[in-house]
């Protein structure tokens, strides 16, 4: 929250987007623009003559999300929904959207994406960052409330019984990085990439055709390893990434649905690369509390997105569709890169 407080403060040296324009007429102007929402530094940088004004709007995009898909701002729409005290609410559209994906995944990972985990995720104080670590019993009254089956979704009609409540932020910014694309290539762009906190999405390739460039971070710091991709979004969820020490014990912000308590599976990070962003986001999290043994068993079954694993024990390994686009960086070279194959 300190490091937040210090964003927010130098908030105001980043709002203006930027273009600058090429030394060499042949290339193409880059405009980028750097902002904070969703708790997060998120930037924009897409390329081509219209990129001043889809950036522009894409900082616009962002802060209407938030305005919507916050727990914690009062006047959002989740937070409407949370205190419906069980009556049916309408639903936006965009919430509605996001809401059926995002159940849809719940029902697909059997439960350990669980988007009414919201109120363990604040008995931990991770919404709030007064951390605590509840008692079992606390725990086990929390998690009466907590089942993605007990949200009703007729059309844009929501039902949620009394102490039921909606936590998005798994699969949020991941939506974000879709609905920028999508806005982007409306605005005629072809190249373009956005780094919400630890996603990158990316609209086609570098504007010389050559693939991005993303960075894998370790999770002591630093880099990992490095991805080339077009077209793609990538998604990061670490134990490092929010989690706070108690008596010696680590706290990690992501939670087992199974039992309440932070996923304790030996990974260290899921990265997963996908088509879609919100597919992504709900997957990195979801593998996370699976773990490596039914993270793998969920790919083969799938396979429309490959996933790199950093274990806990300094481990790494990656699904045989980025055999060719991943590579070990920095202090990692070298270390054994395990291929999970089909
Ligand atoms: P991510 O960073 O995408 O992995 O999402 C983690 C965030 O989603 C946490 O900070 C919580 O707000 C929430 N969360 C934690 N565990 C879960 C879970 N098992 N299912 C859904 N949301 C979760
Ligand atoms: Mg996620």
């Amino acid at each position: 929250m300190k490091q937040l407080r210090f964003l927010l403060f130098l908030l105001p040296l980043f709002l203006l987007p930027g273009c600058a324009a090429p030394a060499d007429p042949a290339e193409e102007t880059l405009c980028r623009q750097e902002l904070l929402a969703m708790d997060t530094v998120m930037t924009l940088t897409v390329y081509g003559p219209s990129g001043q004004e889809a950036v522009h709007q894409g900082g616009e995009l962002l802060r209407e999300l938030e305005s919507l898909l916050s727990v914690t701002d009062e006047g959002s729409e989740i937070y409407r929904v949370n205190h419906s005290g069980g009556d049916a609410v309408s639903l936006s559209e965009e919430t509605r959207l996001l809401l059926s994906e995002a159940l849809a995944l719940c029902g697909d990972t059997g439960g350990a994406l669980d988007v009414t985990i919201y109120p363990v995720v604040r008995a931990w104080g991770f919404t709030t960052g007064d951390y605590r670590v509840p008692e079992e019993a606390e725990l086990s009254g929390l998690l009466e409330k907590v089942g993605y089956a007990q949200v009703t979704l007729d059309g844009s009609r929501l039902t949620l019984p009394e102490g039921v409540e909606l936590d998005l932020g798994a699969v949020t910014k991941g939506w974000a990085g879709d609905r920028l694309m999508e806005l982007f290539r409306g605005s005629g762009v072809t190249s373009a990439i956005v780094e919400l906190g630890g996603n990158v999405q990316a609209l086609g390739a570098k504007p010389d055709g050559s693939p991005w460039r993303v960075a894998v971070q370790a999770p002591e710091g630093g880099y990992a390893g490095v991805l080339e991709i077009v077209d793609k979004a990538v998604i990061t969820s670490g134990g490092y990434q929010r989690y706070f020490e108690q008596d010696g014990e680590t706290y990690i912000h992501i939670i087992d649905p199974a039992d309440g308590r932070p996923a304790r599976s030996g990974l260290a990070s899921v990265t997963v690369v996908a088509d879609r962003g919100v597919r992504g986001d709900g997957l990195s999290t979801a593998l996370f509390v699976m773990g490596r043994e039914k993270a793998e068993a969920f790919w083969r079954e799938r396979q429309d997105f490959d996933f790199i694993l950093l274990g806990e024990d300094g481990t790494v390994a990656v699904t045989e569709g980025l055999e060719d686009c991943f590579s070990l960086y920095g202090g990692w070279e070298g270390r054994p890169l395990e291929i999970i194959r089909k």
